[in-house]
């Protein structure tokens, strides 16, 4: 039997450089592996030196502390940061060689001469979310055609976001190209048209234009509902104490589970505060000592209860979370449908008292 000490969250790169070779070969563009948010939950220097090493060129990251985050890793790669703030700092981008996405004429503001930076235009093609609106457009790129002749930026690119995972999206594309039409007409000579990320990557190659931005992909996730890539993620506890109890006793906050039989309960150190949804209690299940076991009760902070039946196992036997799947454990997806919720939620909730470890 396996013991582990703590509950442990393992990373597997080879599911990663698999997933990377995968995109690299899938789509008719340049692959940048989108790092954001701790790589998925996967560790942003770990996500971005294997999916580098597999085939993508690029890295792309919301903030410019995750862009900071990911030179220190060593990648010497491109990088792009898109979420700035109107006051973003010029001097970090330009020391780290950092392509910046502007979405408004304030940005731009942020630009010096004596800090020239690569700019691409962050066109908002049918989310109301991040990226300019389609009427502000125009300004923008009059805007940055003048910050490019002052020498404060070159604009090397357009992007913009699409918003659905699960069909194609026409508008978004022509809205897109309808912005880069207008930029070179404004005297800007964009080389990167970027649209696609991981759903249209693997479904619409309409879209890839010169560059993809996979994230989810890379760790083994399919919005699309298209393609199996592989998990990256093993997610495992030891059991900490087991017992026997009569029919009749309420387990847990509030007694939500009272057992209707005599039965053995196990209890893990797991809990919605390292990344267990709260909102799967009485719905989720773990592989404990070859079978699935059920949540039973309200998932705790730091804990939760698993019942064993007539089938004990041992304190310190090792319970698996989640898995690839392979050996019949719960995947991401499983707890993704039991918490309602998307498998993206799950990877990145992770909680920081999980330990780490990387294969
Ligand atoms: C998160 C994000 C991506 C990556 O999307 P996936 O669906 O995870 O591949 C790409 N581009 C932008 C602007 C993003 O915010």
């Amino acid at each position: 039997m396996t013991r582990t000490r703590a509950a442990t969250l393992e990373v597997d790169l080879s599911a990663i450089a698999a997933n990377t070779r995968l995109f690299a070969d899938t789509a008719d563009a340049a692959l940048m592996a989108v790092v954001k948010a701790d790589g998925f939950g996967h560790g942003l220097a770990d996500v971005a030196r294997t999916a580098l090493a597999h085939g993508a060129t690029w890295c792309g990251v919301t903030s410019l502390e995750e862009a900071v985050a990911v030179r220190a890793a060593g990648v010497d790669a491109p990088v792009l940061s898109w979420l700035n703030p109107v006051d973003w700092d010029v001097e970090t981008a330009a020391a780290h060689r950092v392509d910046v996405a502007v979405p408004s004429v304030r940005h731009l503001a942020a630009t010096h001469a004596d800090h020239p930076v690569r700019v691409h235009l962050h066109l908002d093609t049918g989310m109301a979310r991040d990226g300019a609106a389609p009427d502000e457009w125009p300004a923008l790129v009059a805007a940055a055609r003048r910050a490019e002749a002052d020498g404060r930026i070159a604009v090397v690119g357009v992007m913009g976001h699409l918003p659905f995972a699960d069909r194609p999206d026409p508008a978004g594309l022509a809205a897109l190209l309808h912005g880069v039409d207008l930029a070179v007409r404004a005297g800007l000579r964009p080389s990167l048209r970027h649209l696609a990320t991981t759903a249209a990557a693997l479904t619409d190659p309409s879209t890839h234009l010169d560059l993809v931005r996979v994230g989810v992909g890379l760790v083994g996730v399919d919005p699309s509902g298209s393609t199996r890539l592989r998990p990256a993620l093993r997610l495992t506890a030891p059991v900490v104490q087991v017992r026997r109890v009569p029919a009749g006793t309420g387990v847990g906050y509030g007694h939500a589970h009272v057992t209707d039989r005599a039965t053995t309960l196990a209890l893990l150190p797991l809990g919605y505060a390292d990344g267990l949804p709260r909102a799967a209690s009485g719905r989720g299940g773990v592989l404990l000592a070859g079978r699935r076991r059920p949540v039973v009760g309200v998932i705790s902070m730091d804990q939760v209860v698993v019942d064993l039946g007539d089938d004990p196992v041992e304190p310190g036997a090792e319970a698996v979370v989640f898995g690839p799947g392979d050996a019949g454990e719960p995947t991401v997806a499983d707890w993704a449908r039991w918490s309602g919720t998307i498998p993206h939620e799950i990877v990145t909730g992770i909680g920081p008292r999980v330990r780490r470890s990387v294969r």
